[in-house]
């Protein structure tokens, strides 16, 4: 039994490069995954990996799963994925033929003060990095013509911590990763908005979802 002043040892990766099986396909991808030690988030429930066709023209990348992702397993099915959801099918894009994911894919978080609800928490950047070769690999099979980069985290991994999605957003930009990357708010940031400012930042979103669109030549007009 450990007395006082020892220390167990719980070993996690700098990354989650050793966790990638070599040329994997996304089943086996999302399998390993689910072993990932590449960061002390696995502590903090299960994994949540990137779902969609692998011929997928478009790929979304959101932080991280929330609340309700993290229960459900799956990506963008809460309040925020309903927002995503709706801005989709605004612009004319069928989520069914979207590769949806996340930045980092365990859900950070903290116990409230005076209940017992999981309120999200910021990844750090070491977290992102750690994660950000589940995120390379998902594009490197996929292959999508444009990634959405939803909120400052995903843009961050994708296009360096110089970038800014207040400067830039909708305004597709050539990058290493794919023709056009498209970077917004995360979903959540609509919900967040004061009810007065509500409307605006929603048509805001859908109009840089409606700019993806117009890139695949997919408009709803
Ligand atoms: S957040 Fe990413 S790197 Fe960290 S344990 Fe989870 S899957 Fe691995």
């Amino acid at each position: 039994m450990p007395g006082t002043g020892s220390r167990i040892a719980v070993r996690h990766a700098a990354s989650a490069a050793e966790y990638i099986p070599p040329r994997a396909s996304l089943s086996r991808l999302r399998a390993a995954a689910t072993r990932c030690r590449g960061c002390d988030l696995w502590t903090c429930g299960r994994t949540v990996f990137g779902e969609g066709p692998r011929t997928a023209q478009v790929m979304l990348v959101g932080e991280q799963p929330g609340d309700q992702e993290e229960r459900a397993g799956h990506p963008f099915v809460g309040p925020s994925g309903r927002v995503l959801d709706a801005a989709l099918a605004a612009a004319g894009i069928d989520r069914d033929t979207v590769y949806v994911t996340n930045a980092v894919k365990h859900f950070k978080y903290e116990r409230g003060e005076k209940s017992a609800r999981r309120i999200h928490k910021k990844p750090r950047d070491s977290e992102m990095r750690a994660c950000r070769p589940w995120l390379l690999a998902e594009i490197r099979l996929t292959k999508p013509r444009v990634i959405v980069a939803l909120g400052a985290t995903a843009a961050r991994s994708l296009l360096g911590p110089q970038f800014r999605v207040t400067k830039h957003r909708g305004k597709p930009v050539a990058s290493e990763w794919a023709a056009a990357v498209v970077a917004t708010v995360h979903p959540s940031a609509v919900l967040r908005a004061p009810p007065a400012e509500r409307a605006r930042a929603e048509r805001a979103f859908f109009a840089d979802i409606r700019a993806v669109a117009t890139v695949i030549g997919n408009t709803s007009d």
